[in-house]
């Protein structure tokens, strides 16, 4: 670990030991963290990446940590892309961003420029990586649609993979063990007029059908085509609470940190919500939430091959 630290002081790169993860989850929630790295380029973050290759070190990539709980420390450091300078590159449609710019900061640069194809996912709190990673989407908008390929770190080297060497579905996409450095998409021309329309209109819903309050969006994916919050409200959930945690009485997929709950508080209601919703309708919820705990599939070791 001294190693690390020499390396991290030598090269000016942002870090913080012994860190409470939980100050930058969307949910506060979360444990105490060896050594959490902010890098701010992309240069920083492909030279660290080679380093802790190079060094067999255990590693995480985590983005606004807006869909992650850290449970446990499993990795000999955390690499957070939220702090990132935002790098966007616009050649006509076509538009490359860093991994931690934040979606929300691309949504507005296509919006003024008369890009569209992006206007569902406003308001996703997630980094342009993390939402690649979960394929995230909204409204029938998916991020992947408008993907063209992405520039990422793998066993060692800088790669460029096009969007078909990588498998997307609803909320899952087969990178594994696969840093998104920066990505390319390309947008169609539209009416400013029919985009800031569209951006109003999602933004609307959004904020009258999600609670405001410390979160980490949906906890369970759709099963059988209905979402979890379905079956959780009819189980009779709803404003159900352990400790600081409660399940959200505007949305029953979320959990709300609204009295300074902690990690097992979660862990708690997520066992009681997933009981009481097999032993009503048999149905076994499907966590979105991702929990970082033993045997966690760290960056440090790539599953996926192409
Ligand atoms: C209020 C709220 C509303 C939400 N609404 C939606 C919604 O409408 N639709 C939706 O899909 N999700 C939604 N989410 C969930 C969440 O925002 C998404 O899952 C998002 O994709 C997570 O992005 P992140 O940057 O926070 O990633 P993190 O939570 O930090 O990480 C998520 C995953 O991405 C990986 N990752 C992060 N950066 C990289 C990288 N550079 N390279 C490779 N892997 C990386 C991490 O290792 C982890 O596996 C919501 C969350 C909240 C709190």
């Amino acid at each position: 670990m001294e190693k690390l630290i020499t390396f991290l002081d030598k090269n000016e790169i942002e870090y913080h030991e012994n860190y409470d993860i939980s100050l930058l989850s969307s949910i506060r929630l979360g444990c105490k963290i060896n050594i959490v790295i902010f890098p701010k380029t992309i240069k920083s973050l492909t030279k660290l990446l080679t380093f802790l290759f190079q060094n067999k070190l255990v590693y995480i990539v985590a983005g606004n940590l807006s869909n992650m709980l850290f449970v446990d420390t499993v990795a000999d450091c955390v690499i957070l892309t939220s702090k990132m300078q935002d790098e966007i590159d616009a050649r006509g449609n076509l538009v490359s961003v860093s991994a931690g710019t934040m979606l929300t900061k691309l949504c507005e640069f296509a919006k003024k420029n008369g890009l569209s194809g992006m206007e569902g996912l406003v308001g996703i709190p997630a980094t342009v990586g993390g939402a690649i990673r979960n394929n995230a989407g909204a409204f029938g908008y998916q991020i992947s649609d408008r993907l063209v390929s992405m520039q990422v770190f793998y066993n060692g080297r800088v790669c460029e993979l096009k969007k078909s060497q990588i498998k997307f579905d609803y909320h899952y996409s087969s990178l594994r063990g696969i840093v998104v450095l920066s990505a390319t998409f390309l947008f169609e021309n539209k009416k400013e007029y029919d985009i800031i329309n569209l951006y109003n209109e999602y933004t609307y819903i959004r904020n009258s059908t999600q609670p405001s309050g410390l979160s980490l969006g949906s906890v369970y994916r759709r099963v059988n085509g209905k979402s979890a919050g379905f079956y959780i409200e009819r189980s009779g959930l709803k404003g159900t609470r352990v400790g600081g945690l409660v399940v959200a009485s505007k949305h029953s997929n979320f959990f709300i940190n609204d009295k300074n709950g902690n990690v097992s508080d979660f862990l708690r209601l997520s066992s009681l919500v997933e009981n009481a919703v097999l032993k009503q309708f048999g149905v076994a919820l499907i966590p979105e939430v991702e929990k970082v705990e033993r045997d966690y599939e760290t960056f440090s070791r790539p599953t996926y091959t192409f």
